[in-house]
């Protein structure tokens, strides 16, 4: 992906060093890089001991079976353990695991005391289902602290848990359940949603109709709505799990034992089941939380603002900051109820001092105002962090103006389900910050740009990412199909791994997301970036979102077509809105660069993670039938933008 077009792009200048203060007492230094980069398994070793193992690792990295990875192969330990008991044993039962915050403004404070004494209640309720080590629990649930438990229930007993996010479909549900052989699942009535309770349970129902292998389902009473029970099937928590004794003897597993199975979001297609193991999974998460976040557990509130039903709550909400013994913020709702201001209102209540969130909201706030975070004391936040698409500059700039107070790092975390953990990202005490720079893979993590014969790409060029070494928190197959995992990940570069996603290495050699290669386009032989274009246009005032898709054309080969969303402020953007978009990424980029079409639109299809659904995009931009629909978050968008546009045409 060598190319002129490329290196015309990103001219952005913006810097932000850290700030003296964070730097001065910062997790990570200069030092920790030369560390990690003399001796990488060492320095993994020394990450291990954040874990209290039952039977210490003599092993770090077992690669001999490559492209499947071993870490701490002979170590054994319980992850809930790790997760709870020990924070309890070290003097910390009083201490806030979770402040929760319903929607409908109900709150609750757990302690790990708490927490313990009912995962354990958990644990021994799943075990008189007869779950054991290995058996698969699917957790189809609202934003609520039982998920939570639910999961760390499993995790006690070595049962591999698959969150499925509460908002897909009965079929998006029985499809994973099915893939994956699901014995029991945990749901509820129903949950909060925009001011109203919404029901859960009448989805599992339909599922389960195509799901033999789900003997019981366990339902959390959260809104009290009426809730059909199956007779002999269901059981409700309170009554079920409520019974159970607070003690649990845990068991301590081999540092491979699974811990879940997620998967992808679906953005570039039919989802695929990662599957996690224990070890290695905790010990990168916990230091990568640790090390990103320049997280202090004894005085940070952190708030991952992401769904369990994501890998972002998997390893930022659960694993990674209770390994840690830290305290996290769980919000069940929206952003806008009651009111926009709400995700504000919240960190000047419980004085979050670090706030994880995806450009998606990013953007939404841009696009809803300054006005609302402007209302609220916002003064505790000392660190921002992003996460699931690269964060336009505009995105970031404000974020860091109107959130963080000017203050703030922000730390654009590049990493993917299938590597449990961040892989690149600014460290908040070491890095200059360039906004829309995701900048260099962290210590312990090795990355390159190639290009298509795998040869590392000079600074200012572009090309695909890859990973060098295995990582401790990298996924270790595809459930049920090792074949496919090796093909998909370990086969387009020999000994690399491929991430799918296009990349460049600026002047500097430092690295900026490009979107995946299947989004990159081909303008009469010139090759751009989505992303490029994308941060081009919501750099002008009007914008507030934009998805860029190439369509087939047949004078330039792709044609580039944009979608936007204008600004709040912008109304409906004026009758030249169109020209002068055109001509603002042709001033920006180059005239090579110049949608072809944009069509203002009031919505995007985006997944339930907030990323935007390109594919449907160019579904949409060549007139053909609509891909897999299951994933995004509302299915009307597509009929909204179909009807915009025969209406404009
Ligand atoms: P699927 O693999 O099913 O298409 P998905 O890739 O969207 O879904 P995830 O694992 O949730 O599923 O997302 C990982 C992807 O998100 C990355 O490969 C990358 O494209 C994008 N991404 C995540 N964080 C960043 C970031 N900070 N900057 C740029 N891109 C990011
Ligand atoms: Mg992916």
């Amino acid at each position: 992906m060598s190319d002129e077009a490329l290196s015309n792009l990103l001219r952005e200048d913006r810097r932000f060093p850290p700030p003296a203060e964070l730097a001065a007492h910062a997790n990570v230094t200069t030092a920790t890089y030369e560390q990690a980069d003399a001796d990488f398994e060492g320095f993994w070793a020394a990450q291990a001991e954040r874990i209290s193992w039952g039977k210490a690792p003599t092993q770090v990295l077992d690669w001999s079976n490559a492209p499947f990875a071993k870490w701490y192969a002979d170590g054994t330990l319980n992850a809930a353990y790790n997760c709870l008991d020990r924070h309890v044993e070290n003097g910390l039962g009083d201490k806030v695991a979770y402040h929760f915050e319903g929607e409908p403004g109900d709150t609750r404070s757990i302690t790990y005391a708490e927490l313990t004494a009912e995962v354990c209640q958990a644990a021994n309720a799943l075990t008189e289902l007869g779950v054991k080590a290995g058996d698969r629990v699917a957790i189809y649930m609202p934003m609520i602290p039982e998920a939570i438990m639910a999961m760390l229930a499993c995790a006690r007993i070595g049962a591999p848990h698959v969150v499925v996010f509460g908002g897909f479909s009965a079929e998006a549900l029985a499809t994973r359940i099915q893939d994956c052989g699901v014995e029991i699942v945990v749901t509820t009535d129903g949950g909060f949603r925009r001011g109203s309770p919404s029901p859960l349970k009448p989805a599992v129902d339909e599922a389960l109709l195509e799901c033999p292998t789900v003997r019981n389902v366990l339902v959390v009473q959260r809104t009290k709505q009426d809730t059909p029970m199956t007779e002999g099937r269901d059981l409700w928590w309170h009554e079920f799990v409520g019974k159970q004794s607070t003690q649990h003897a845990y068991e301590n597993f081999p540092a491979e034992h699974p811990l879940y199975v997620m998967y992808t979001s679906g953005s570039t297609g039919k989802p695929k089941g990662i599957l996690h193991t224990t070890g290695g999974y905790l010990v990168g998460t916990s230091y990568t939380q640790w090390a990103t976040f320049d997280l202090k557990p004894d005085t940070d509130i952190f708030w991952t603002a992401a769904d369990i039903g994501w890998v972002t709550g998997h390893s930022y909400l659960v694993y990674g900051p209770l390994a840690n013994g830290s305290t996290s913020l769980m919000y069940e709702g929206t952003p806008d109820t009651p009111h926009r201001g709400r995700w504000w209102e919240l960190i000047e209540k419980y004085k979050v001092s670090i706030l994880y969130c995806a450009p998606t909201a990013i953007r939404t706030f841009m696009k809803w105002g300054a006005e609302h975070p402007e209302k609220f004391d916002l003064s505790s936040l000392r660190v921002l962090g992003s996460v699931g698409e690269p964060i336009n500059p505009e995105a970031y700039v404000w974020y860091r103006h109107f959130i963080g107070g000017d203050r703030t790092p922000v730390v654009d975390t590049w990493w993917q389900t299938e590597t449990g953990m961040h892989m690149i990202s600014p460290m908040p005490g070491v890095t200059e910050g360039k906004p829309g720079a995701a900048m260099r893979a962290i210590p312990g993590v090795v990355v390159d740009v190639v290009n298509d014969e795998g040869v590392p790409v000079a600074d200012g060029e572009g090309g695909y990412l890859v990973v060098r070494k295995p990582w401790p928190a990298m996924l270790r197959t595809l459930w049920g199909d090792d074949k496919r995992y090796a093909e998909t990940y370990w086969s387009r570069f020999p000994g690399a791994y491929f991430a799918g996603d296009g990349a460049k290495k600026d002047s500097d050699g430092d690295i900026w997301l490009l979107g995946r290669v299947d989004d990159v386009m081909n303008v009469s032989g010139h090759r751009l970036s989505t992303t490029e274009i994308e941060s081009a246009l919501v750099s002008h005032p009007k914008v507030a979102e934009a998805a860029v898709v190439g369509a087939t054309d047949e004078t330039t080969g792709q044609a580039i077509v944009a979608f936007v969303i204008l600004r709040g402020d912008a109304g409906d953007g004026g009758p030249d809105v169109v020209t002068e978009l055109r001509n603002h990424v042709s001033k920006e980029i180059g005239p090579i660069a110049k949608p072809r079409q944009i069509m203002v639109v009031e919505e995007l299809p985006k997944t339930r993670s907030g990323k935007i659904m390109r594919r449907l995009l160019r579904d949409i931009a060549e007139n053909r039938e609509l891909g897999d629909v299951t994933t995004l978050t509302d299915s009307s968008v597509m009929h909204l933008i179909k009807e915009n546009l025969s209406s404009s045409s």
